[in-house]
Parts: C-alpha cells; sequence; structure tokens
C-alpha cells in the first residue's frame, strides 16, 4: 500500500472496473494489483464469459481478486446483452457511486461499463484505447469506437493509436501507458515458456507444430468462411495445436464440420489457461489466430504470427516483420509460414509497465 493515500483517502478514491471475458481478465491482473495499492477498487465481472475455462482459470493464474460483483449476463445477441448488461449496472453505479469507472478493450461489457457511467455522469477510463480495424461489421470496431468517445481518459498501448484519437478528436484526454497485456507476458512469459508439460499433452515438439486460435464472428460465424478455415488449417504441413473457443466449437458442430476437423492432422484441445498457453505459444514454430492479444504476444515472444484476418489493429507487429495479414487465403498462409522474421524485434508496446502508468493516470485524475 503506498503511504500517498491513507486509508480513508484510499476509500474515496472508488474505481470501479468492468470486465467480462477472457482477454479483459488478462488486461486487470495487470492493473488491479498497482490500482488497490493506491484506491479501493470495486470489480464487477459481467458474466459475458461463463465458462470455467474462459473465467476463472485466469482469476486462478493470474491473481486477480475475487469480483465484488458476478453478474450472470453471457449469451444472447450482442444488442440484447449490452442492454442486459446496462439495466444491471445502472442500480449498480448508483449504489457504488465511484469516482471513476475503468474499462478495458472492446467487449459488450466495455461498451455497457462506459455506457452506463457516461449516462451516470462518471468519468470514464479505458484502457487499450484508440484501436482501429475500420470494419464496422466487426461488433468489437463498434463498441471500441464507442467507448473511446465516451471516455475522459484514453489510455494508449502505443502511438499510433494516440494518433488516431487525434485524428479523430476525441473529447478526452489521450495519454501513451504501453500495453497491460505486456506486463503479464514478461512477468509470466519465461516461466510458462520452461513448461513441457502442456506439448507431451498435445504428442508435439518444441518448434515442430503450429499453434492456431480462431473465434472471431466474422471467421466462425459463416458457415462458407468457417470451411475455408477448416481449409487452411488442412492445408499445413505440421500438426496444428487448436485449443477451440466453445464458439468456434459449437459453429463447427452446427456446421456439420468438426468430424472433418479430427481428421486433419490437428490436436484439438479445449480452451486452455494462461499458462499452458502461453507454454505453447513460446514453443510454437509459428502462430496462426484471428486474435488480437495472441498477435500481441507471439511477437513477445518471438514466435511468428500469420493472422487469419484481412487488417489487423496491430499494425505494428506487421510492420516490424513479424506478422502477416492473410485473411483466410490458405496459400498465404502457406507463403506466410515460410518466411523468416527479421533478426530485430524492437519493443513496440512498452516496457511491461503499462499497469503502473495506468494506476498513476487514474489517481492524477481522481486527484484533479
Ligand atoms: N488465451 C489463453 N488460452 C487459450 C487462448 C488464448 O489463455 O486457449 C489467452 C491469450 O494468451 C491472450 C488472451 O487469451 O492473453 C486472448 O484472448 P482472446 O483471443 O479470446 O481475445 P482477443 O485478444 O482476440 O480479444
Amino acid at each position: 500500500m503506498s503511504d500517498r493515500y491513507p486509508d480513508s483517502q484510499r476509500d474515496n478514491l472508488r474505481v470501479l472496473t468492468v470486465i467480462g471475458n477472457r482477454p479483459q481478465f488478462v488486461k486487470a491482473a495487470a492493473v488491479s494489483g498497482p490500482l488497490r495499492a493506491v484506491a479501493a477498487e470495486v470489480l464487477v465481472h459481467t458474466g459475458q464469459h461463463y465458462d470455467a475455462e474462459l473465467s476463472q482459470v485466469f482469476f486462478d493464474e493470474l491473481g486477480l481478486p475475487r469480483p465484488e460483483h458476478r453478474l450472470e449476463l453471457g449469451g444472447g445477441s450482442n444488442t440484447a446483452q449490452t442492454a442486459r448488461m446496462l439495466a444491471a449496472l445502472e442500480p449498480l453505479l448508483e449504489r457504488e457511486r465511484p469516482a471513476l469507472v475503468l474499462v478495458y478493450g472492446d467487449t459488450n461489457s466495455t461498451l455497457a461499463g462506459a455506457l452506463a457511467a457516461a449516462q451516470a455522469r462518471i468519468p470514464i477510463a479505458h484502457v487499450e484505447a484508440g484501436m482501429r480495424s475500420y470494419d464496422r461489421a466487426m461488433p468489437e470496431e463498434l463498441n471500441r469506437v464507442l467507448t473511446d468517445h465516451a471516455s475522459d481518459l484514453l489510455l494508449c498501448s502505443s502511438e499510433a493509436p494516440a494518433e488516431i484519437l487525434r485524428g479523430e478528436r476525441v473529447a478526452g484526454a489521450i495519454e501513451v501507458v504501453g500495453d497491460v497485456m505486456v506486463d503479464v507476458a514478461r512477468l509470466l512469459g519465461p516461466r510458462a515458456a520452461a513448461r513441457t508439460e502442456p506439448l507431451e499433452r498435445c504428442g508435439v515438439r518444441r518448434g515442430e507444430y503450429v499453434l492456431a486460435t480462431a473465434h472471431r464472428p466474422g471467421n466462425v460465424d459463416d458457415p462458407a468462411r468457417l470451411e475455408r478455415l477448416l481449409a487452411l488449417f488442412e492445408a499445413v504441413p505440421y500438426p496444428v495445436v487448436l485449443p477451440l473457443h466453445p464458439r468456434t466449437a459449437a459453429r463447427l458442430a452446427e456446421a456439420g464440420l468438426r468430424a472433418r476437423l479430427e481428421r486433419a492432422p490437428a490436436v484439438l484441445a479445449p480452451p486452455l489457461g494462461y499458462l499452458d498457453f502461453t507454454a505453447l505459444l513460446y514453443n510454437a514454430r509459428a502462430v496462426l489466430t484471428d486474435s488480437g492479444g495472441v498477435q500481441k504476444e507471439a511477437y513477445l515472444a518471438g514466435v511468428p504470427c500469420v493472422t487469419l484476418r484481412a487488417e489487423t489493429e496491430w499494425t505494428e507487429t506487421v510492420a516490424a516483420g513479424w506478422n502477416v495479414t492473410v485473411d483466410l487465403d490458405a496459400g498465404a498462409a502457406l507463403a506466410a509460414l515460410a518466411r523468416r522474421p527479421p533478426p530485430e524485434r524492437p519493443p513496440l508496446y512498452g516496457d511491461g509497465r503499462a499497469g503502473e502508468r495506468v494506476v498513476a493516470a487514474l489517481a492524477r485524475r481522481m486527484d484533479a
């Protein structure tokens, strides 16, 4: 605990954090500890991700505090889910009366937290502000744009999103703090990388397999796109370790494609905890993914990334030569897998102390 804030004062600095899905648990893990040293945090889990494999394991492994409020609001369409979250957050904000609401990333929980706070006239801080794909068909893109324009404090992972926000003339204050996922990756990456057991369980050897993740609605909800994704995995000349996101597993079953995937040289796994996943990431020959977080983590781990999307928000990894966007083009994916990444891997997203900078920015804002 910091002596800057004696206990009584700490309680006046009340931050209500809204999280709800897997990447948000990772991001909040970098901030909650330092935040609780200087302020009282009320952690709200919306229940957007409710499976133990996508939720509880992250609290256990990353030392994230137990949420003060658990709302069971998963499932349903984006609109219906966001509406249920708004309805639940309004009375909660009235009861808790925080000085500030903190949200992360680009999910329905992010937008609901921001909008409920804006309506209650509570200042909002958005971590990972300014990311853009410029694809409004992505639910995440709507969530991030709307959240950024409702926010008072926009905390960016690098200079590029800060520049985007300046261009959009957002009303809030912009600050580059670095990327909070880097903090967690730096802290746990090397320890996780030394674990061999996850590789043994998947029957793969270091450097001889590709790790894959896919769950974006744009890739898995349309059966024709899902079939192309499957054909791409089938074309890869290495075993593909694929921890299946529940959304993807459900869409494969609905499209009758699960059996075909099982026949491919793929090693199917349930969604993995952070440490098992990171062990498989560090030791992979390459990564195939449509995840935002995994693109960054692959770069940090020094593993070439092939992104299964037409564009990416993490443009610096592409410019650095470590990431190639191929959409679902199997030929382009194979060509990208055959490339050698450059020897340099400059730090793109900060020094692993973004969490501290987020907290310093929040404290300054609440002192103001
Ligand atoms: N992750 C994990 N287990 C898995 C797949 C991913 O722990 O089976 C972690 C990964 O290391 C990263 C985060 O989940 O920290 C990324 O989440 P996701 O891909 O769901 O979301 P996105 O980053 O695309 O928003």
